[in-house]
């Protein structure tokens, strides 16, 4: 089946940049938002991104325009019926997951794929929880979607390769640079970072050091572009402690496991960007204020 129709599940910081990408490549999109107010909030920052890629030269007017007449807003699953890839971008906890696939899968025509952005969660545990486990792929994109190059494309364990070679062109059609991988715990990127981020937020407390001074420690003596903690609130707290909760759950080694600091931020609502407060304070549009 030709792609020509996305449906975008999630409107939220990924799935918005995501169907930005698809809108930008001339798909038709339908983006479904659990209310009309999380769908409204989608579309804004959808127009966002593309109103600032008008204001640097890199569409015109018009491109903006048709894009954002690409896509449609729902709130209703049986709105995306007609798609030939549906991408799923919820909360990244594997019962909603499995939930909507299964509901995906009574909707959807036999032959569409559906792909799920999950950052560490199994693959094949979603596809399971449908009966075209063969047509259900990783589609794992970076944050922002509309700027970082890599989407990683995962095979679960019972996908069909000619399924993950038209997601791999697919992903390729939105303007991605994409790579193939099995269904791992935290596939590739994940596996190496999740951790990594754990052990730098277990030394603020065992080293006594500041958020601030950790990210300029890691910026400037391991010339990452940007500090853990400042990362961490661009991923999400929430999204890095339900990932490192999957990785532990797969490895069972105790530096995947969340670290208390980051659990007890996320009980207190400090998500980081998304929420205005994580390790820093930000704007309405995500700039640091503090
Ligand atoms: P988010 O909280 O910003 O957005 C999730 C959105 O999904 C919300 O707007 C919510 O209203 C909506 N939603 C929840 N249930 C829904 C449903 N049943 N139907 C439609 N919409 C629904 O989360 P996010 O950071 O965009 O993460 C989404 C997924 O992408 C997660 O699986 C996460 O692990 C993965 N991911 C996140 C990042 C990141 O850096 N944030 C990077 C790569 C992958």
């Amino acid at each position: 089946m030709e792609i020509k129709t996305v449906g975008m599940v999630g409107l939220g910081t990924m799935g918005a940049g995501i169907a930005q990408l698809c809108l930008q490549a001339g798909f038709e999109t339908v983006g479904r938002e659990i209310s009309p107010a999380a769908a409204e909030r989608g579309h804004a920052q959808i127009k966002r991104f593309l109103d600032r890629n008008v204001e640097k030269g890199r569409m015109t007017a018009e491109e903006r325009d048709a894009a954002l007449g690409r896509l449609t807003l729902t709130t209703e699953l049986e709105d995306l019926a007609g798609c030939d890839i549906v991408i799923e971008a919820i909360v990244e906890q594997l019962e909603p997951k499995r939930q909507l696939f299964a509901a995906l899968d009574e909707i959807l025509a036999p032959g569409a794929i559906l792909a799920t952005n999950t950052s560490a969660l199994s693959v094949t545990e979603i596809a399971a929880a449908t009966r075209r486990a063969d047509r259900v792929v990783g589609l794992h994109f970076f944050n922002p979607a509309p700027v970082l190059p890599l989407v990683e494309v995962v095979r679960g364990q019972l996908t069909d390769e000619a399924v993950a070679q038209q997601v791999y062109a697919f992903a390729k059609a939105i303007g991605k640079d994409p790579i193939l991988c099995h269904d791992t715990p935290g596939f590739v990127v994940n596996r190496v970072l999740i951790p990594v981020l754990n052990d730098a937020v277990r030394v603020i407390d065992e080293a006594r050091v500041t958020p601030e001074d950790l990210d300029k420690a890691c910026r400037y003596g391991l010339g990452w572009p940007l500090g853990p903690c400042a990362l961490i609130d661009l991923i999400g707290v929430d999204v890095q402690v339900h990932a490192s909760e999957a990785l532990f759950e797969g490895f069972k080694e105790s530096r995947m496991a969340a670290p208390a600091r980051l659990v007890n931020m996320l009980n207190a609502g400090l998500l980081g960007r998304k929420s205005g407060r994580g390790f820093f304070t930000y704007d309405e549009q995500g700039n640091r204020v503090d």
